[in-house]
């Protein structure tokens, strides 16, 4: 049996991973995929101590730190299923195969959430994609739409805009959610219209996606074409495994922790962009701080469990 079950190969679980390796904890990470959100963060210029980083390149650091420590044992897999069992839980993963341990710490994080428009479904995949930064490298010399008003939207926008032609931002707001750092480089970019006002009602094409309609006529039209889509209107948290597990939510949705990153299922924390702390403030920096606060966490109701045995 592990000491501790991490679920989330992201900043907070392998920040948990790390800090709970150092309190000689037996741990186990796993993760859909190894990385996590950060994956997508084309530029990374607030990780302190380092003035920029790639995404990718900052999640492989994580990793690698959490790999030094012979605690830790990694697994990319899904996990279907959470229990309780006596003296901890069990994680069912897709293949069928379990693991068991005394604490659980949820590092979820979240996911893209979906438009609902005409079109949304059949082109997915076909020009329609809940990443630019991940997938503007495919539409070099191409014109694409970005729809959203927040970071991913106004940074995907920015990161597109250095390999498309052309770049449409469609939002619904006449005003930016953004950090001011991405806004001001968008407005410098001479090849992005700005679409504002408008909201996106169905994605156009045959085989793949041709255009997009809106609302509202923009430049004389409600038809833009477009040869891909990406949609950046915020995430979710994943919370469906501490819903199973019976983690009580707050009243937006997140998994509600306390100081300590406790859930309100005793021996389950909860960390990063899933959870109700830091304000839901979702960066690298909160994420991982939760991490090592949820593996405190863990330590100290183990310590307690074993006096109290
Ligand atoms: C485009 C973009 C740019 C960004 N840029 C910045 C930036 O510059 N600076 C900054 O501070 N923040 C940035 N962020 C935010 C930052 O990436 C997140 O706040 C951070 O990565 C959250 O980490 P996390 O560990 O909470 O969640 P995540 O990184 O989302 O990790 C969640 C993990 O849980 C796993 N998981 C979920 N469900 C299951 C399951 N059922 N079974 C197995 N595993 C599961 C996933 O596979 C994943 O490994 C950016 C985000 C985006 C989208």
């Amino acid at each position: 049996m592990f000491d501790v079950l991490i679920i989330g190969m992201g900043a907070a679980g392998y920040t948990s991973a790390i800090y709970a390796a150092r309190y000689k904890l037996k741990t186990l990470i796993v993760g859909l995929e190894d990385g996590g959100m950060g994956l997508t963060a084309a530029e990374v210029g607030n990780w302190p101590g380092t003035i920029e980083i790639k995404g990718p390149d900052l999640m492989e650091n994580f990793k690698k730190h959490a790999q030094s420590f012979e605690e830790v044992t990694q697994k990319v897999a899904r996990v279907e299923k959470v229990e309780k069992i006596a003296g901890g839980f069990r994680l069912t993963f897709q293949s069928g195969e379990t693991a068991e341990g005394k604490t659980l710490i949820l590092a979820t994080g979240s996911q893209k959430r979906h438009l609902g428009v005409k079109g949304e479904t059949e082109f997915s995949g076909k020009g329609v994609t809940y990443c630019a930064t991940c997938d503007a490298f495919f539409y070099r010399g191409k014109t694409v739409a970005v729809i959203g008003g927040g970071d991913s939207a106004v940074e995907g926008a920015a990161i597109a805009a250095q390999v498309a032609a052309k770049v449409y931002l469609v939002h619904r707001r006449s005003a930016f959610r953004a950090e001011p750092y991405w806004e001001e480089r968008l407005k410098s970019m001479k090849n992005v219209m700005f679409v504002l006002e408008r909201n996106l009602v169905e994605i156009l094409g045959d085989a793949k996606v041709t255009g997009i309609r809106i609302d509202k006529p923009f430049e004389g039209s409600d038809q833009l074409a477009v040869d891909g889509v990406f949609i950046e209107i915020g995430s979710d948290p994943s919370v469906d495994l501490g819903v199973q597990i019976g983690c009580a939510l707050d009243e937006r949705g997140f998994l509600k922790v306390d100081d300590g990153m406790a859930t309100s299922v005793a021996g389950v924390f909860g960390a990063g962009d899933a959870t109700s702390a830091s304000n839901h403030f979702a960066q690298f920096v909160t994420a991982a701080g939760e991490g090592a606060v949820a593996a405190n966490g863990v330590f100290s109701f183990i310590q307690s469990a074993g006096a109290n045995a």
